[in-house]
């Protein structure tokens, strides 16, 4: 049994939060790059020099790449053979988003009550935190800082086997075109199908946060991919919805077994600050 204490956690977090929300991940900013050169010029060519320009300034001066420094998404990968001392392991991750924001000097965008009071918590937590067991004594961290403007456009749809193939591509085309200029375009999205109705939210997610170049290793869904990028990119709404070729820099699916009866579908949709970042203790 390996002994880790919660310590390095809270640094680690801390260190994340600050790290994601001033560094664009680099195939995210190569990709934004790609799309630059492929558009034809106008307001598409210009917006993408803008975001560019603004991501090359974030990370040299260590500034936030937008106001909107997002809710802290956290995933940790466990190993079973991992044992945390020295503390709580929930309370260690959200001093970890505490002290991160303060230091980072991030906004802070978390109000406790969802309906009524809508006060802000002050200190950008409680972060939103998914665990899974694995083999192993290691932990692997993953931290997003997701804005909301995005997370508002993404949508879960519990399709029938019937639907087919064509009412994905449907509801997945819908729902980017509705999100339009709102997403703040270009977008990231990930598409989870199957399981159901809370692991195909965690499905879309995952896929989001896939490295750009990455395909399904399913060559039909790779070809979905590949197919549903392309249509989404002839929508027309391109880099903050100013029109051109670039709505999305990239698509990914993550599947997953289902029930007989059903075809859960979720989007997840990231704006063109795509952050997250993985650290393995
Ligand atoms: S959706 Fe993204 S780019 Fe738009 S305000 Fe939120 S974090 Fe910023």
């Amino acid at each position: 049994m390996r002994e880790i204490n919660v310590n390095l956690i809270t640094q680690t977090i801390a260190s994340l939060c600050r790290s994601t929300c001033t560094d664009l991940p680099q195939d995210v900013y190569d990709r934004l790059k790609e799309a630059r050169a492929a558009e034809k010029g106008g307001m598409a060519q210009k917006t993408l020099d803008i975001l560019i320009e603004n991501a090359d300034i974030s990370k040299q001066k260590k500034i936030p790449i937008c106001q909107d420094t997002g809710m802290a998404c956290i995933w940790l990968k466990v190993g079973q053979e991992v044992h945390f001392v020295g503390g709580d392991l929930n309370e260690a991750i959200q001093q970890g988003v505490r002290q991160g924001y303060e230091e980072g000097y991030l906004r802070k965008s978390i109000v406790y009550d969802p309906v009524f009071d809508r006060v802000n918590t002050q200190d950008n937590t409680p972060a939103m935190i998914t665990y899974e067991i694995v083999p192993g004594d290691k932990i692997e961290i993953t931290l997003a800082p997701k804005g909301f403007g995005s997370e508002n456009m993404s949508q879960i749809r519990m399709l029938k086997p019937s639907d087919g193939v064509e009412g994905i591509k449907s509801f997945v085309l819908n729902v980017v075109e509705s999100a339009g200029a709102n997403a703040c375009p270009p977008m990231v999205i990930g598409v989870g199908i199957g399981g159901n109705f809370d692991k195909v939210a965690l499905l879309a997610k995952q896929a989001m946060m896939a490295p750009i170049e990455a395909h399904h290793p399913d060559k039909r869904y790779a070809d979905l991919e590949d197919e549903l990028l392309e249509r989404i990119n002839q929508l027309g709404i391109g880099p903050a919805g100013f029109g051109g070729g670039t709505t999305a820099l990239a698509l990914h699916i993550e599947t997953a077994p289902t029930h007989i009866a059903g075809m859960p579908v979720a989007v997840a949709i990231c704006c063109h600050v795509s952050r997250h970042e993985k650290v393995i203790l």
